[in-house]
């Protein structure tokens, strides 16, 4: 069951069925790309042709954000929750502690994804982190041998922090060639797990207010989050319409 926002499909799944996808995906062992879809991206695909195929190409779009449940509501096709990439990434970690899953960590500054890797291996002494790479790339020779440190290390999950839709991009080049089973993009979240980012309150985060944690924490954001308006003007634009 999907919900069309504005030209991209939204899968209507919540947390469990986006952690039963992901184990589908590694018993059938064909790649698949997972986008936690936020409106952002949604706003910047209307004009993005390219994005917007690589988002209804991709096996799963889960509902990243208040903007995209808001908008579910409003076309009378709600979604059952937000699934963002990092509470998806936890779900996975505490998951993979117990199932053996192989994750691979590529993205974020130098030192990040590692960090992050070490944070979690804190709270899941099992887990099977099999390698990590920054996002940093600059040269072709870096990213074939980036290319081969991922092939080597045959993860079942590959998580790419490269914020959005740089990652999509990423993931779209590179999925069908590393063969690997799930590949999702997790946007900030390394910053946030190795704890150089905090995250909103959990209060905050249910009464979907997350964006405005973010915002004050990292102004810069400021300029992105004014998509959120037109988009919003644009879904109710094509409730009217329908
Ligand atoms: N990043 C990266 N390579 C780049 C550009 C950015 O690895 O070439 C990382 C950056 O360090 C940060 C993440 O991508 O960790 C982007 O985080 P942001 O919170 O902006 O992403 P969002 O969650 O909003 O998609």
């Amino acid at each position: 069951m999907k919900v069309n926002i504005l030209g991209a499909p939204v899968d209507r799944v919540d947390m469990e069925g986006a952690l039963h996808f992901v184990e589908k995906a590694i018993t059938e062992n064909k790649p698949k790309h997972i986008i936690t879809l936020n409106a952002e991206i949604i706003y910047q695909a209307q004009s993005e042709t390219e994005l917007m195929e690589i988002i209804n190409q991709a096996d799963l779009v889960t509902p990243d954000g208040a903007g995209v449940v808001w908008a579910s509501k409003e076309l009378g096709n709600p979604v059952p929750e937000r699934v963002t990439g990092i509470d998806l990434l936890q779900e996975i970690a505490k998951k993979a502690n117990a199932t053996g899953w192989r994750l691979f960590f590529f993205g974020a500054a130098p030192g990040v994804a590692a960090e992050a890797a070490e944070k979690l291996k804190e709270s899941y002494s099992n887990i099977n982190i099999v390698g990590t790479h920054h996002g940093f790339i600059k040269t072709q020779a870096d990213e074939d041998q980036l290319l081969q440190q991922i092939s080597e290390a045959k993860p079942h999950i590959l998580l790419v922090a490269l914020g959005a839709p740089r990652q999509e991009y990423w993931i779209k080049k590179h999925k069908e060639k590393l063969g690997i089973p799930v590949n999702i993009g997790v946007g900030g979240s390394f910053d946030v797990i190795s704890g150089r980012i905090d995250r909103a309150p959990k209060w905050m985060q249910k009464v979907q207010l997350e964006w405005l944690y973010r915002l004050i924490k990292e102004p810069t954001r400021f300029k992105r989050m004014l998509a959120l308006p037109k988009f919003m003007g644009l879904v109710k634009k094509s409730t009217k319409k329908s």
